[in-house]
């Protein structure tokens, strides 16, 4: 059986204080169900690791920086996450590739540093609108993920969480329907097999992430190889209590 694992990714919203009122009073609804993680800034780390200590969330990063240690000022390495108490790290979300120029090859390193310090990666891949539109979503997701995953050998590729996120989606309303969701998943489980082995393949959990919403979680969830989801917009409401059980 696949982890199922329901993240919320918090990007650049609510103080420490607040972030901690709201996974102290989030946290307990969502247990009983999938595994639950609150991607929070990384200024509120040890703070909601605090706040939700005793339930069974687990709280993560939505970035880190490759390197080891040393003069990267205003970067955040993975054993200081890890010192913070995360367990999780997102990798080359969407907003990171458009906005802070992160491509397949900073993902692929970043996901090597944070696999040897024992955080689990969440690798972020999906496509534009217009590559969509252009048809070539499946070979543009390969891609992604073949320089993502590039030098990883089958017990690292098991530790690590792929995340489909078409680009056109995320906090734009348009959710994937569930077919469209399912396909690219379906195609990113195929990639692994042809990468590692059936096995490893059928161990990765594959979430979906773009306009998750109490209404649609349910249906994308119980697509065959999706294995739950990354969530924005909707992880700051209580309707993740209902896409967590989802
Ligand atoms: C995200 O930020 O990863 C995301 C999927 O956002 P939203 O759920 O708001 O579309």
């Amino acid at each position: 059986m696949r982890k199922k694992i329901a993240a919320g990714n918090w990007k650049m919203n609510l103080t420490p204080d607040e972030a901690c009122d709201f996974a102290a009073k989030l946290a307990p609804k969502t247990e009983g169900g999938a595994d639950v993680v609150f991607c929070v800034p990384f200024v509120s780390i040890s703070d909601v690791v605090k706040a939700v200590k005793g339930t069974g969330v687990s709280v993560g990063a939505q970035n880190m920086y490759f390197e080891e240690k040393g003069a990267f000022t205003g970067e955040i390495s993975a054993s200081q996450l890890i010192g913070a108490g995360a367990k999780y790290v997102i990798i080359g979300h969407s907003e990171r590739r458009q906005y802070f120029s992160e491509t397949d090859e900073t993902v692929n390193k970043k996901l090597i540093k944070a696999l040897e310090h024992g955080l689990i990666p969440i690798v972020c891949v999906g496509e534009t609108l217009k590559e969509r539109e252009d048809g070539i979503t499946i070979e543009l997701v390969r891609i992604q993920l073949k320089r993502g995953l590039l030098g990883l050998n089958p017990s690292e590729a098991v530790k690590t969480v792929i995340a489909y996120e078409p680009v056109w989606a995320i906090g734009t309303g348009k959710t994937a329907t569930s077919e469209q969701a399912e396909e690219v998943c379906a195609a990113i489980r195929e990639l692994l097999e042809e990468l590692y082995d059936k096995n490893t393949a059928e161990e990765i959990p594959i979430l979906y992430g773009g306009s998750v919403t109490a209404q649609n979680a349910g249906e994308l969830f119980a697509q065959k190889n999706i294995d739950g989801g990354l969530v924005g917009g909707a992880s700051l409401k209580d309707d993740f209590e209902v896409i967590a059980k989802a």
